[in-house]
């Protein structure tokens, strides 16, 4: 049988359709074959000149019979499977976003979150007079007309008020005020009749101008009472640091509570740049976590073995607490912290996440001391000159078998200092913190550098109330996947947000899952354990 050949020439969408092929062989048999001829689409997931290339659109892109995945807004790349690069969204990500003041720009439509302290639709204009925070919800309660700033609602007082809402007025400036609130005091606790909680500090009032020494002896001790069993007699003399050693510089970076400048230590070995972190306001919450601070860096810089090369969390020089300004002088961080440093958008996921295993090591190591944090958080973690990610900032960290002690207080510079979008449920629910209400508190941390640094939302709530917060919580609703987020870091994610705490996993877990996490997004690349260099 010889082959003959049927020529369409031009061809068109008219000529699709079933064609029968139909042949006579030698012995009479007819022989029959149908095809279908489709000039315009490819089979499903398939397209190219001759349908020969396949297409596995990702993130809800349609495969085009010509061109391949058609990207939805806010995404790119071959299978869209890359969001639009920060700073640009829209279709094809050729829109330039105009977003201000380190607001999230949605790559899908360009929308701005406006960081805490801004509005507007490009986030430009600051909180109008009396509001601060994110979205601008948050009422100021600086008193005395004292101005009130608009990202975190910080009061500048007039004098003679001092204290972070302004409502105190210091002993030199007025003396009488303070024979009323201590003779106040004084018959408060009398009435009460627990003696032995003068000794403890509980009853003081934080709002009542006591004397700046009493406050700052009254929290030393009770430090040592809570750290009894960890803290080694003598740690006070054995840090102490004279200020002549000392010469302050640069301010360099403002906690709710802290002050920072940068300065120079003179030590045998010659002069070293160091950070010193003072007291803010002097007042009880100030003096409450400067001492708190200062014994729990102790107690760790103390442990038997500890390298603070190797170790991820600040190193401690020592402090000066015996003349003013009492302040506590840790290593410096010359990168800040790494809330900034995310917003800077400088670096790929898979280096960042160097940072996230970083911060695993110091979770691991607070764990095997048995003592919670409280504030993991992207900007409480500080990046030093070699790029290591160490976690700074131990004014709300407590030993977690002492945390009865610590019955909540309904005063509201106390409540101001929860930080509830980054707390555990059973934290938020009864103030439990542990080492696994900690680990929640990474997984947050995990979300803010994937985003970037955003400021964490559930749904619609940008600012949720301790009530709101967990109720939405309780219905199983957790921080969505961002869109930059490989699929398995989420998986790691919620890991951490389980509601039961015994559930969660431990620091080495997480660490081993992001270590597999970092190589999957960087293959070429083996993880390297770092140390610090001193
Ligand atoms: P903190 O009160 O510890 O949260 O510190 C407030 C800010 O000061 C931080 O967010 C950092 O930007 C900066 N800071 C604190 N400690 C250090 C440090 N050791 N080195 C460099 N910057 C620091």
């Amino acid at each position: 049988m010889n082959g003959h050949k049927v020529e369409i020439v031009n061809l068109q969408d008219k000529n699709n359709g079933l064609y029968t092929c139909q042949a006579i062989t030698t012995q009479g048999n007819v022989l029959t074959a149908n095809f279908t001829l489709n000039v315009t689409s490819c089979p499903p997931n398939h397209h190219g000149s001759r349908c020969e290339k396949i297409c596995n659109c990702l993130h809800g892109s349609d495969c085009d019979r010509w061109d391949g995945c058609v990207c939805l807004e806010g995404w790119r790349g071959y299978r869209c499977e890359d969001p639009c690069k920060p700073g640009t969204y829209g279709l094809k990500c050729e829109s330039s976003c105009v977003c201000k003041n380190g607001a999230y720009c949605s790559p899908s439509d360009g929308t701005c979150n406006c960081t805490a302290g801004w509005k507007g639709t490009t986030c430009s204009e600051p909180c109008e007079k009396g509001k601060f925070g994110h979205n601008c919800q948050s009422d100021c309660t600086c008193k005395n007309n004292a101005t009130c700033h608009h990202v975190d609602g910080t009061c500048t007082c007039i004098p003679p008020w001092s204290g972070t809402k302004c409502d105190i007025i210091k002993e030199s400036d007025l003396q009488v005020a303070i024979l009323i609130s201590v003779s106040i005091a004084m018959g408060f606790l009398a009435f009460v009749g627990i003696l032995a909680c003068k000794k403890k500090c509980k009853l003081f009032d934080m709002h009542k101008p006591l004397p700046e020494e009493e406050y700052a002896v009254c929290e030393l001790r009770r430090m040592e009472e809570d750290l009894a069993d960890k803290l080694r007699p003598g740690w006070l003399e054995r840090w102490q640091i004279d200020s002549s050693q000392l010469t302050l510089g640069d301010m360099i970076g403002m906690g709710a509570f802290g002050l920072v400048t940068q300065a120079s230590l003179a030590l045998p070995t010659g002069q070293r740049t160091v950070a010193a972190k003072m007291i803010r306001f002097n007042d009880k919450l100030c003096y409450q976590d400067f001492y708190r601070e200062t014994a729990i860096l102790t107690v760790i810089h103390e442990e038997k073995g500890y390298n603070p090369r190797k170790s991820n969390i600040i190193q401690l020089f020592g402090f000066n607490i015996t003349s003013n300004p009492k302040c506590l002088i840790l290593e410096y961080a010359s990168e800040g912290n790494l809330l900034n440093f995310l917003r800077q958008k400088k670096n790929k996921l898979h280096y960042l996440l160097y940072f996230a295993i970083d911060i695993t090591q110091a979770l691991g190591h607070l764990k095997d001391l048995r003592i919670s944090h409280r504030d993991v958080a992207a900007r409480n973690v500080l990046i030093t000159e070699q790029n290591i990610a160490k976690l700074g900032d131990f004014g709300l960290a407590r030993d977690v078998y002492n945390t009865a002690q610590y019955i909540p207080v309904n005063h509201q510079g106390q409540e101001r200092r929860l930080p509830l979008k980054w707390m555990a449920i059973e934290s938020l629910l009864h103030l439990q913190f542990s080492c696994e209400s900690d680990l929640w508190s990474f997984g947050v941390l995990l979300w803010e550098i994937v985003t970037g640094g955003t400021d964490p939302m559930y749904g619609n709530t940008p600012q949720p109330t301790c009530q709101q917060l967990v109720e939405i919580l309780q219905q199983g609703i957790r921080l969505d996947m961002p869109a930059e987020c490989p699929p398995d870091l989420y998986v790691i994610m919620t890991s951490c947000w389980s509601e039961d705490p015994t559930a969660r996993p431990n620091p080495e877990e997480i660490r081993e899952n992001l270590i597999r996490e970092q190589e999957k997004l960087n293959p070429h690349q083996v993880f390297i354990e770092r140390e610090t260099v001193v």
